[in-house]
């Protein structure tokens, strides 16, 4: 088979472009076609990275050769029978760990961004240039990524090669100053490369990262082909947010959530840190491995359309906190905190009451990746929600096979038949499988829980465990849950909208259906400018309100636009939707011992 070879470079750094280069050794005889994807693996929304390639030229043999743009994403060279190059320039200014961005600070880049597949000859291996600008910017960056060295030192610029062009778009690389750190998880070498100014107890996080990694390494097995890790790591002052492949994650959180030298014991800002990278490594099994048979047969041209997405998503946020827990670097209080805001940020949304997790999956490329003013009333998280099906199913298993079976049990059996044989998960095998594993019948629940919109039998479940399920009233709108709470802070009324600081204006953005706001005709964008004669802003709703009973009727004067409202507000009683988990002291024996087989591995 022949191979593909690939160059990328810095062409002008301040203009943000990159120069492609891609060799074709045989091109098709009809006219080789290359294509770039309109979406990123990982990511569901269409991007159309073409977008990006503001220049494009073919040549053999040191002749132009014609190309031609076919569709949005795709161009055709005229036929040749020698070797032929395509040279693109691609514009990159994209920061998220999704995207390539380069600026005389560092270059980073996912394969789907910059380098276009081969049509037909998409198996062919690939070697890949990776070479530092001719200007000399960066030439003592250290280059981060996955890929498999072929000439290159060990975080140096040189040549590197894949497998074929899935794997080539399956390496995100990082090119900066970097701080490296590495570690060994069951003998497989692991590294985090962290870009950005940070001050961090690097020992401390490897330590943290090898028991985090072995945890989950022994859980559902090493993966045959998995002999390397890297954790790309961008830690601004705020940012969040990450992307799985198979041997790296691409990962951002601010440099606050790293562990400082003498930080005792897993703080909540660290704990953020600790559980987005479970998540991601999680992924390495339950997406990027097990995957939907969607995304499997997927050519990244269009939507790849799938009702399974709360399977990898939630299943994935279900096991990433609890594999902190399991691992022993947080406690049951702190995991079961963790359990009551997720729990909560489900509870508060009402489109939960709209939207099932099977039509969240499938429509997530229109509706949960493009999120507007209406989304919380009419989305529900595939990853939160997601979660606490994975919660309850975990739970239910547990409780009607008398200990015997649990979601671990079909997250091995999901590793055996979908991981082992990278055979595509069909849409009704996950439900089949939950089925033969256990033995009951699951009908229902999946109907209820997975394609219907009803309340989950988790507080029951809960109970059955030895943990009880509390509630109360919020101190804030953006008050988390999850914990017991100030009784003196908590709010007695609402108007149910979101008031946000926007350039020194304060402004509705989120009007929850049904709410005070919405029936006093409070429409998203509007200005807040006083509520009973004061003046409002986001920062001092809270304290207004505290003043007020339920049912009490106040002025409130908004612009929409630049011309002002008077609206009439009657305030609703604050729903006790603040949701909080504590240990049953009062627990039977029989219930202490399925709290103790859940919670403690
Ligand atoms: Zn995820």
């Amino acid at each position: 088979m022949p191979v593909h070879t690939y160059s990328i470079q810095p062409k002008d750094i301040h203009a943000h472009l990159f120069e492609v280069r891609v060799t074709v050794a045989k091109p098709a005889s009809d006219g080789q076609k290359i294509a770039i994807p309109a979406w990123v693996p990982g990511s569901y929304m269409v991007r159309d990275f073409a977008r990006n390639v503001v220049a494009i030229r073919a040549e053999s043999d040191g002749v132009a050769v014609p190309i031609r743009k076919i569709d949005k994403s795709t161009w055709q060279a005229e036929p040749t029978d020698r070797a032929l190059t395509v040279v693109m320039e691609v514009f990159a200014y994209d920061p998220g760990v999704r995207g390539a961005h380069l600026d005389s600070t560092h270059a980073y880049f996912n394969g789907a961004c910059v380098f276009p597949a081969i049509v037909g000859q998409q198996d062919c291996r690939c070697k890949v240039d990776i070479l530092p600008s001719e200007d000399g910017t960066g030439k003592h960056w250290r280059v981060a990524t996955s890929m498999q060295r072929d000439g290159a030192e060990q975080y140096g610029y040189g040549g590197y090669q894949v497998a074929d062009y899935d794997e080539l778009i399956d390496h995100p690389v990082e090119i900066a100053e970097l701080t490296i750190g590495e570690f060994e998880a069951l003998g497989i070498p692991h590294a985090i490369a962290i870009r950005g100014k940070v001050n961090c107890d690097m020992a401390r996080l490897c330590h943290d990262l090898k028991t985090l990694c072995e945890q989950h390494l022994s859980f559902l097995g090493v993966p045959e082909d998995l002999d390397r890790y890297v954790f790309l790591l961008y830690a601004p002052g705020t940012g969040y947010g990450g992307l799985e492949h198979r041997w790296s994650s691409s990962n951002i959180c601010s440099r606050d959530n790293l562990p400082y030298k003498g930080l005792e014991g897993v703080n909540e800002s660290y704990g953020t840190f600790l559980g987005l990278v479970s998540h991601e490594y999680f992924h390495l099994w339950n997406v990027k491995r097990i995957r939907p048979a969607a995304f499997a047969n997927s050519d990244l041209a269009s939507e790849a359309y799938t009702e399974l997405l709360w399977v990898f998503e939630g299943i994935t946020s279900y096991y990433d906190d609890l594999q902190l827990l399991r691992s022993g670097l947080i406690t049951t209080q702190q995991y079961l905190k963790l359990l009551g805001q997720t729990i909560t940020r489900v509870e508060r949304g009402a489109g939960r009451r709209r939207q099932s997790v099977a039509d969240s999956s499938f429509d997530a490329w229109i509706k949960f990746y493009k999120p507007d003013a209406n989304a919380g009333n009419a989305i529900v998280s595939y990853y939160a929600k997601g979660a606490l099906i994975a919660l309850c199913l975990d739970l239910k298993l547990r409780l009607e096979t008398e200990g015997r079976v649990s979601l671990d049990d079909v997250m091995h059996e999901s590793w055996r038949r979908f991981g082992v044989t990278g055979k595509g998960m069909l849409e009704p095998e996950f439900e089949e499988m939950c089925a033969e594993v256990s033995g009951l019948d699951l009908g229902d629940f999946f109907d209820a829980a997975v394609r219907g919109t009803g309340e989950l039998p988790l507080e029951n479940l809960l109970h059955r465990h030895g943990v009880l399920w509390k509630k109360r009233r919020p101190a804030s709108r953006d008050d988390k849950g999850g914990d017991k709470g100030d009784p003196a802070k908590a709010l007695n009324v609402t108007i149910g909208a979101t008031l946000t600081e926007q350039n020194g204006k304060s402004v509705f953005t989120v009007i929850d259906n049904d709410s005070a706001a919405e029936k006093a005709g409070v429409a998203p964008g509007d200005q807040a400018v006083a509520l009973d004669g004061l003046l409002l802003d986001a920062a001092n709703l809270s304290t207004r309100l505290k003043r007020y009973r339920p049912g009490d009727t106040l002025e409130l004067l908004v612009f929409r636009g630049d011309e002002l409202l008077t609206l009439s507000i009657c305030l609703d009683a604050a729903p006790e939707n603040r949701i909080f988990l504590e240990l049953d002291p009062a627990a039977s024996e029989e219930r202490a011992a399925r709290q103790q087989r859940w919670l403690t591995v």
